[in-house]
């Protein structure tokens, strides 16, 4: 599979997920199987007013991505770039379209933030848009506790872009203070990363991750409930509504991962696998996410159905983004290397 299918499969495979979970993010798993039938949500039904709806957790994906973007061009035209400090302007194009007022000054130039569809209100964080709104200067480090998934959920693009584990952990930084907030987010990271560069199975891929960054200070929560879930894997234990809620909810960082990497180790499909990944009491879309994420960067765009891409809601954006984070290099120097003028309009690295 070439290298523009795993990254279409992975941004689109997330935002499928969190599409499926988000009519039943804050339903109880009784009132979703009440709602659903006994196998739960398994199709697109309506969420802030249509099918395919997309929340939070993919905007902030998107913006995330537009601030990789735009790291690599002020790298590559200024010879200077701290990443985590351009993600957080862009995760503040994020917060004005939100519709509140950052303590920076913002410039909204570059053409995701002009697309009118991601200017609407999708039941965001409250940690991530206090933590932004709070920030006083690009780069400005969280000062809450919280270890809310927040950060995990918009990370996947990173790990297409070198240093994919501190980009991940330090972008998280910004709006999450809780080591297992942000280091979950660059142990995601990495595993995507892993499998996009040297097509590792998730399973290799978990492993190796955790063979590198799970000893890291602030890595024991999350360390511990991946190797749980790695141990129902091998056990052949397959997740249920029950048994994921036994877990956790997935509202904070490593039961969102947890859940995530459970269902997508013992999917049958890609399919089988976001199914799973959101019916259950807790945090559906933000789970949804990981587990299509995960799924999608594995098998690529062509194993998610149709029938959902078909309906899915920004779909050209996020393609379109892909396509952009194909044409940069994957490892850029920080300076010189080509010079792409279409690249530099969309992503202004001012
Ligand atoms: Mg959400």
């Amino acid at each position: 599979m070439n290298r523009i299918e795993r990254i279409k499969g992975g941004l689109l495979g997330g935002a499928v997920g969190d599409a499926l979970g988000a009519p039943v993010e804050f339903l109880e798993w009784s009132a979703i199987r009440a709602t659903f039938g006994a196998r739960g949500i398994a199709d697109f039904a309506p969420a802030y007013g249509r099918i395919g709806a997309i929340t939070d957790d993919t905007q902030m994906m998107l913006f995330t991505a537009e601030g990789l973007l735009r790291a690599y061009v002020r790298g590559s035209s200024r010879g200077i770039c701290h990443v985590p400090s351009v993600i957080h302007h862009a995760l503040l194009r994020w917060l004005m379209t939100q519709d509140y007022s950052p303590a920076t000054s913002v410039t909204l130039n570059g053409w995701l933030v002009q697309e009118r569809d991601l200017w609407s209100r999708r039941a965001p964080g409250h940690t991530c848009v206090n933590a932004l709104k709070a920030s006083s200067r690009f780069g400005f480090l969280s000062e809450n506790n919280s270890k809310g998934c927040g950060a995990i959920m918009r990370v996947a693009p990173c790990a297409f872009f070198g240093n994919a584990f501190d980009n991940a952990a330090e972008s998280g930084r910004l709006t999450h203070g809780h080591p297992t907030g942000y280091m979950a987010a660059g142990l995601f990271a990495d595993i995507l990363q892993r499998i996009a560069d040297r097509q590792d199975s998730l399973e290799h891929a978990i492993t190796e991750s955790l063979v590198e960054h799970g000893h890291k200070p602030g890595m024991e929560e999350t360390r511990a409930l991946v190797e749980r879930v790695l141990f129902f894997f091998y056990e052949g234990y397959r997740p249920t509504p029950e048994r994921i809620d036994e877990v956790g909810g997935g509202w904070i960082a490593e039961e969102a991962l947890a859940i995530g990497i459970w269902c997508a180790l013992t999917a049958t499909s890609f399919e089988d696998g976001v199914i799973n990944a959101v019916n259950h009491s807790g945090d559906s879309d933000s789970t949804g996410l990981i587990a299509g994420h995960l799924l999608g960067i594995q098998y690529g765009v062509e194993a998610i159905p149709d029938r959902w891409l078909e309906r899915l809601e920004l779909r050209g954006v996020i393609e379109a983004v892909a396509e952009d984070i194909e044409r940069v290099p994957r490892d850029y120097s920080g300076y010189g290397g080509e010079f792409d003028a279409e690249i530099e309009v969309r992503y202004p690295g001012d």
